[in-house]
């Protein structure tokens, strides 16, 4: 997919244009509460960082890439989540609709596999 140049949604909510719940914040990421939970606990963690989409990853993201895996573990064990979904969805056909990389965590309900 090309790259898309204006501002996401997500990039407002990193520069504070845009209310969100934010639960933490640190000097490379958020993690906010889904507008929009597919289960109880619907947490994105998001990279400050603008990278469209997993496949727009360059060799050079990889410490964060691993950070951002690290801070969805960290949440979960600050929750008490013993059980959690980590999904990240790259290209429409796979669900994708904000073009600002981001990691879904799910928790709080049992989930199927495979995922629809
Ligand atoms: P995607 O479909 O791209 O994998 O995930 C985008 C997610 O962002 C969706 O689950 C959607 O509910 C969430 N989302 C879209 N707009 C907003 C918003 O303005 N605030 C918050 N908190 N979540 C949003």
């Amino acid at each position: 997919m090309p790259p898309v140049e204006e501002k996401t949604i997500f990039e407002k909510i990193i520069n504070g244009e845009v209310p969100a719940d934010i639960i933490f914040e640190n000097d490379i990421a958020v993690i906010i509460r889904d507008i929009n939970p597919q289960a109880p606990i619907h947490a994105l963690i998001i990279p400050k960082k603008r990278i469209d989409r997993i496949e727009a990853a360059q060799n050079g993201d990889a410490e964060l890439l691993g950070k951002l895996l690290i801070m969805a573990k960290d949440f979960a064990k600050s929750h008490n989540l013993t059980g959690f979904r980590l999904v990240i969805n790259n290209g429409q056909q796979a669900g994708e609709t904000v073009p600002h990389l981001h990691i879904h965590l799910l928790s709080g309900r049992p989930m199927a596999w495979p995922p629809g």
